[in-house]
């Protein structure tokens, strides 16, 4: 078997600070993979501009000029972390045997790659990258995230433990990513529900090299509130037995009360009233927004619009220097 095309996706928004280096240290490992008959040397490293507002795509398509590795696609516009990861797959799909997803902060270690394509080797089709400890994480982005997978493993959501979108799929399975047409694209769900012949690697995950994290808390909230919506009906039905619960807990009060009436001395019943009206009150609004959050889904499932529009492709198309504007 000839050596595999791999492209390596690595999703950008805002990473001026650290793009030279991750550029540096990625075409630097692809030559080690050629070097080791691991990868082609077709193989590339194709970054996804997703609506920066720094300098990240003039830098990625300046390097695409001088770097014979490097490519680069830029969004129209900031379509966030997933879509734009599932732009670049799609497009590394059509292209190469392989692709790696990873983040532009070499937060994960890149030498895992190379196991990633030992295991490619062997026949898997999929490789995760799973984080062996996370020390360099703050408390807060641990707890929550530990949090988050327990959470989703309890609502029937098959979840690869702390295995974030660092991950090998080869041309196969790409292709039938690409079968999933649903909007919200929540890829740590899709994956482990393609199937194929999977395997894990372990690594410690490192620092952010430079600049921020782009998922403050607010994002972070939203992210695992998609996550849990888009693939499970669990919280409907929590709510739905939380409902059940309620109205018999209500029949007691009611015999209760009764009792009361006849047997005992008679409430003046202002309690007993308030506290019913503000428990249904609160039952019934929290099943409303749920209820409502599901239609919403249905009503952006049902429009069926694009994910993401490519603005410039300096991956498929002739490189042409004028494209590179500032
Ligand atoms: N990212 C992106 N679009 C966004 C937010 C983030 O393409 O709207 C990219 C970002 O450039 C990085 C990756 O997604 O390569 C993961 O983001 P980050 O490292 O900030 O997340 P964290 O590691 O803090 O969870
Ligand atoms: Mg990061």
């Amino acid at each position: 078997m000839n050596n595999p095309v791999l492209t390596i996706v690595v999703p950008c928004y805002n990473e001026e600070e650290v793009l030279p280096e991750t550029i540096k240290q990625l075409s630097q490992l692809l030559e080690e993979l050629e070097n080791e008959n691991l990868a082609s040397d077709k193989s590339k490293i194709l970054f996804v501009d997703d609506g920066s507002k720094d300098r990240t795509w003039p830098i990625i398509y300046k390097q695409s000029l001088n770097n014979d590795k490097v490519r680069g696609i830029k969004l129209s516009r900031n379509v966030g972390h997933q879509n734009a990861l599932l732009a670049g797959l799609s497009a590394a799909g059509k292209a190469a045997d392989c692709a790696v997803s990873i983040d532009a902060d070499l937060q994960d270690d890149i030498s895992v790659i190379r196991e990633f394509m030992l295991k490619f080797r062997e026949g898997y089709e999929i490789v995760y990258g799973v984080r062996r400890k996370r020390d360099t994480d703050t408390f807060f982005k641990r707890s929550t995230a530990q949090g988050f997978y327990k959470m989703m493993k309890k609502m029937g959501v098959d979840l690869v433990y702390n295995h974030a979108d660092f991950r090998l799929m080869s041309k196969r399975a790409l292709e039938e990513l690409q079968r999933y047409e649903e909007t919200n694209m929540f890829l740590r769900g899709i994956v482990p529900l393609l199937g194929f012949k999977t395997a894990s690697v372990y690594y410690d995950r490192k620092e952010r090299l430079a600049g921020e994290s782009k998922y403050p808390l607010k994002k972070m909230i939203a992210f695992c509130f998609e996550g849990i919506t888009s693939f499970s009906v669990t919280p409907i039905r929590m709510v739905m037995a939380l409902g059940i619960c309620s109205f018999f807990i209500s029949l007691l009060f009611g015999i209760y009360f009764l009792g009361l009436r006849f047997f005992g001395e008679t409430e003046t019943g202002w309690t007993s009233l308030i506290t019913s009206i503000w428990m249904l009150g609160g039952l019934q609004l929290t099943a409303i927004g749920l209820v409502g959050e599901y239609i919403g889904k249905i009503y952006k499932e049902t429009k069926r619009r694009p994910k993401f529009s490519v603005e410039i492709d300096a991956f498929n198309m002739p490189i042409s220097p004028h494209l590179a504007s500032d």
